[in-house]
């Protein structure tokens, strides 16, 4: 039931009550009170009449006057208790009434001088209060019906009961307005309450109940007001944890002690590969033993160190920490990257060694021949050159790994200005002509007209076009080396072709790889590094451009290098 319903049910309780207790209590009362009264004034009558009935007096006359005048029935009796007049009845109808002897009202005035009583007259048909006094001569008695006392009590309850009537109406009015003042705020409120409850806090409400119920909504205000405060403050962290969660390198994710994912960052997603809604089950992460483990060790809050697992192509540390709240992290680490660059550390250490042993052999063990005195001067001569060529193969090893390692490590600023494709051509030409002579080579250039200018460091140029024109020499018998430039993307191609062995499709994408040769004693007797297109590329993306490879094998082969135009 409703507050208002509940304040108007109690209102129309209570003043019912009281009105039917007003009536009855009062009324009762009303009514003792009017009959002591009207005893009081019977007994006075009586006293008044006892004075006018002497010895000789008619005592029917007597009665008849003094009933006229009094208003009220006398009955005079003798002192044997036979009725010797009366007010209203005449001697024939007296004589058939009975003795009243033994009437109450005659023996209480017999024994204590006045009587009263007050009984249904049977010869009246009605209740009558009667007054009877002892006299020298019988009894006095003086009586008056009760209909009119009743009908006075009626009366005053009637205009009881008709005043709680509208004090009732008066009531229900008050109590409604009441109830309706009271309870529509109340009803406000706890519809806001409910909505804040929900998660609206915006919710506010509104401040003009009076009274307790304006404390209560008060109250509320700055409660919904602190609440919203603090989910800010707690978002803020909230987001600020996610922030730096998302920045960092590992990957992170937290478990509680029931072994549920509470937190997890994208670098782990990815990782791990998993993408199901927080909170998730950990079943849902990879199968691995090693990094169930770790879970698992989070889970019961104990921390494993790290231990490298392979997932995915990916090499990934996995390490387990406690929380103080209960469960724990686990980190997941990518070092594919680095363990790829471990190994090509290694290959290159391998590499190098590899390659500048073959002439550190060949010149020690040829020093050591000339050790001998009995070496004929022609043998001499000719194992001198030869330690020659080894000391310039392994001189020009050492170089190229110098420049490389100069423009790997980012030390080294190409010095850009506008460079003429022909002109570097030319002096490039002019250098290898005795070499493409030699095996019978024609070397031709071909500049188009809208590709003649390259904005390069100009002894970086020189560095890639000689690299390629010396390849392509290098790896043809016979036919030619065309250069030819093209513009392209705001910019230019410098492409070399020849008519070469050519380089298969397996190998072709490789072949910028340093110390990658599809034959390394064919690239050695010609005297190749293995190094030089690893520069060509190197060089090519230090001015923000690109290498490019096309073969068949048998065919021949063109290498490309775009470069942004002048
Ligand atoms: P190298 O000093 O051995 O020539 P590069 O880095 O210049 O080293 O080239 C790597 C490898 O690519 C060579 O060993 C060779 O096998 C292949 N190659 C490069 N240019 C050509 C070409 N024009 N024709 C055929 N093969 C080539």
């Amino acid at each position: 039931m409703t507050l208002a319903r509940r304040l108007l049910a109690g209102s129309l309780v209570v003043v019912t009550a009281m009105v039917a207790a007003v009536v009855l209590i009062a009324g009762g009362r009303l009514r003792n009170r009017l009959v002591e009264e009207k005893r009081d004034e019977l007994a006075r009558v009586g006293r008044v009449v006892s004075a006018e009935w002497q010895a000789g007096t008619d005592p029917e006359a007597l009665a008849q006057r003094a009933g006229d005048a009094l208003g009220y029935r006398v009955t005079l009796i003798d002192s044997t208790g036979v009725v010797v007049g009366d007010a209203e009845f005449g001697p024939e109808a007296r004589r058939r009434l009975e003795n009243h002897y033994s009437r109450p009202e005659v023996v209480g005035a017999r024994e204590h001088g006045v009587g009263v009583s007050l009984r249904h007259s049977a010869s009246a048909g009605d209740d009558e209060l009667y007054v009877a006094q002892k006299h020298p001569l019988g009894y006095v008695r003086v009586s008056l019906t009760t209909g009119s006392l009743d009908e006075i009590v009626r009366g005053a309850q009637r205009d009881v009961l008709a005043s709680g009537l509208l004090a009732l109406v008066g009531a229900l009015a008050l109590a409604f307005l009441f109830a309706r003042s009271i309870s529509q705020p109340v009803v406000e409120l706890r519809d806001v309450a409910r909505a804040i409850a929900a998660g609206d806090l915006a919710r506010r409400p509104a401040l003009s109940a009076p009274g307790e119920v304006g404390d209560l909504a008060t109250a509320l205000h700055r409660m919904a007001e602190q609440l919203a405060t603090r989910l800010d403050a707690l978002e803020a962290d909230d987001q600020l944890m996610t922030a730096v969660l998302e920045s960092l390198e590992e990957g992170v994710l937290a478990v509680d002690e029931r072994g549920m994912v509470i937190r997890i960052n994208q670098r782990a997603r990815t990782l791990l590969g998993v993408q199901a809604p927080l909170p998730f089950v950990r079943e849902l992460l990879p199968r691995e033993h090693t990094l169930r483990e770790a879970i698992e060790q989070a889970s019961v809050g104990t921390s494993m160190p790290p231990s490298e697992i392979a997932m995915h192509d990916r090499t990934i540390a996995v390490a387990s920490r406690p929380l103080r709240t209960g469960g724990g992290v686990v980190t997941v680490l990518d070092l594919t990257v680095l363990r790829r660059l471990e190994t090509i550390r290694r290959d290159f250490v391998a590499n190098v060694s590899h390659e500048l042993k073959t002439p550190l052999t060949a010149v020690s063990g040829y020093a050591e021949t000339l050790l001998d005195d009995g070496i004929p001067s022609e043998q001499r001569q000719r194992f001198v050159e030869t330690i020659r060529d080894n000391a310039t193969r392994m001189q020009r090893i050492v170089d190229d790994l110098l420049d490389l390692s100069r423009i790997e490590s980012g030390g080294w600023r190409p010095n850009v200005s506008t460079v003429e494709v022909s002109g570097i051509v030319t002096d490039v030409f002019t250098a290898l002509q005795s070499a493409a002579s030699a095996k019978g080579l024609t070397l031709a250039a071909t500049v188009t007209p809208d590709a003649t200018r390259v904005r390069v460091d100009p002894t970086a140029f020189r560095q890639i076009v000689t690299n390629l024109v010396e390849n392509a020499v290098r790896y043809t018998r016979e036919g030619g080396v065309t250069l030819r430039t093209r513009a392209a993307d705001g910019g230019v191609w410098v492409e070399v072709s020849d008519t070469g062995i050519g380089i298969s499709a397996e190998h072709l994408p490789r072949i910028f790889e340093r110390f990658y040769r599809v034959d390394a004693g064919r690239s050695r007797a010609e005297g190749g590094t293995g190094l030089g297109l690893a520069i060509v590329r190197h060089l090519a993306e230090a001015h923000g451009g690109r290498v490019e490879a096309t073969s068949v094998v048998g065919r021949g082969t063109t290498v490309g290098v775009w470069l942004p135009a002048a």
